[in-house]
């Protein structure tokens, strides 16, 4: 409520504005926060965000530049696609959003699986090499200071190992509670059936994350990117997104 009311106050003069999205958009390339900056203009229109790593030219990352108008055009006209497909076709958007859901899970899981097998072998191995040079420093077939350094590498890389496997193995295992997610979103959807303006309230309830990608050119017009990851449901590729038809179309042709 004290957010919401904070945010239908009279617009904050330059000093005290904030960034909408402060804190929820990412660069795509370098990965790090896009920082909000206020500019002169007393109605807020030249407020932009900038990757961290620009720092006016002199960092390693490209600007990514994205003024905060028109990234608030872009969330608020997801939300309404989004909200429009729940309300037209529920039980497509449900499937839409499982199918998704399990498509990246699965995917992430048969990453993981592999991983944490990979890393079980080498923790084998690593027992028997320890075993190994354990030998090799009672015969004196090499230094015992040799054998210390030796044994203390593969402890670390051992030691390493084993916390991945054991951090894997969870989140394996949360995957599996995760199925009322798309119920606490769809009373996200019911709350703010209606809305026609954002407020950091909603978008906190909404967004997860926001990914801009650099602008790119196309026949002289400015084109940039930019991936709405949701709460709870993650990123949504609706069947009218452009983006979903083109891949439908791409893997058409790689199955052609
Ligand atoms: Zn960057």
């Amino acid at each position: 409520r004290v957010q919401e009311l904070r945010a239908n106050k009279r617009r904050p003069t330059k000093a005290e504005r904030q960034g909408m999205f402060s804190g929820l958009v990412f660069c795509a390339d370098c990965g790090s926060k896009l920082h909000f900056a206020t500019c002169k203009s007393f109605d807020g229109s030249q407020d932009n965000y900038r990757c961290a790593r620009y720092k006016s030219n002199t960092g390693d990352c490209t600007a990514h530049f994205i003024r905060e108008e028109v990234l608030r055009k872009i969330v608020l006209n997801r939300i309404f696609a989004v909200t429009a497909m729940f309300y037209e076709d529920i039980t497509a958007f449900m499937e839409l959003i499982q199918k998704q859901r399990f498509d990246e899970a699965e995917k992430d899981m048969k990453r993981k699986r592999r991983e944490v097998g990979q890393a079980r072998k080498r923790i084998a191995e690593l027992d028997r090499i320890f075993k190994r040079i354990y030998e090799d420093d009672i015969n004196g077939t090499i230094s015992h200071e040799r054998f210390l350094k030796l044994s203390a590498e593969y402890e670390a890389e051992q030691k390493e190992l084993t916390e991945k496997v054991k951090a894997e193995q969870q989140e394996v295992d949360t995957y599996e509670q995760n199925k009322s997610d798309f119920d606490s979103f769809a009373a996200i959807i019911r709350k703010y059936v209606g809305i026609t303006e954002l407020t950091p309230t909603i978008v906190n309830e909404f967004i997860k994350k926001i990914v801009v990608h650099a602008p790119e050119k196309i026949d002289g017009k400015r084109f940039q990117k930019v991936d709405i990851i949701f709460n709870f449901v993650g990123e949504i590729h609706l069947p009218t997104d452009p983006q979903t038809e083109q891949k439908k179309a791409n893997k058409q042709e790689k199955t052609a």
